[in-house]
């Protein structure tokens, strides 16, 4: 929650902002998120305009997750930019915030309200960060990963490999016996021979 009441409600007024906020839960995907609790840097323009705040900056935070490769930890930054506009609540003629439900699910998604004098960043930040995430993250670009066959690390020795015949390979030499020993039954012809 963002305290706007510094930055008044005359149009056009703006304040800008450098702050540091926890960050909360939930942010992120399976491979890779924010840790929650861990710093999450703003540096935030407000600017007062005739529907409500303005709100533009950018968010700084930290990334915990696995390579998508070798599973090893991955911890990266990631700056997001933030726009949003936060409207005024409606009020009545008394100065009362009118709360109309059907409105509210109507445009949740599309229009972001103030709450008195607060805004809540955190849908914001949610959406911005989580949109950036990268789906397959690597702890560097030329991550070998692991070894298809045992899940040996590739990059602790450069030459691992595996002596056993692969299978696809067994069954060709088995065809191939097949065919050789279906060649001495048949009758041969130099054509035959021509195509092995
Ligand atoms: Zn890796
Ligand atoms: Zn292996």
């Amino acid at each position: 929650m963002l305290d706007t009441r510094e930055l008044g409600r005359r149009a056009g007024s703006m304040r800008e902002e450098s702050l540091v906020r926890s960050a909360p839960e939930g942010i992120g995907i399976m491979s890779i998120g924010v840790p929650p609790g861990s710093e999450v840097e703003l540096d935030l323009r407000l600017e007062s305009v005739i529907e409500g705040v303005l709100v533009s900056g950018t968010a700084r935070v930290q990334l915990t997750g696995e390579c998508s490769r070798c599973l090893d930890p991955v911890s990266d930054e990631l700056e997001v930019d933030i726009q949003e506009l936060y409207v005024y609540e409606e009020t009545d003629h008394r100065g009362r915030p009118v709360r109309t439900d059907s409105l509210e699910g109507e445009d949740e998604d599309e229009q972001r309200h103030l709450v008195g004098d607060y805004l809540d960043l955190e849908p914001v930040l949610r959406d911005a960060v989580v949109l950036d995430l990268p789906l397959a993250p690597v702890c560097r670009d030329d991550c070998p990963g692991l070894c298809p066959q045992c899940g040996f690390r590739l990059e602790d020795d450069p030459k691992h490999g595996h002596d056993v015949i692969d299978p696809r390979w067994a069954a060709l030499g088995a065809l191939a016996d097949e065919t050789s020993s279906a060649r001495t039954n048949a009758p041969s012809t130099d054509d035959q021979q021509e195509e092995d």
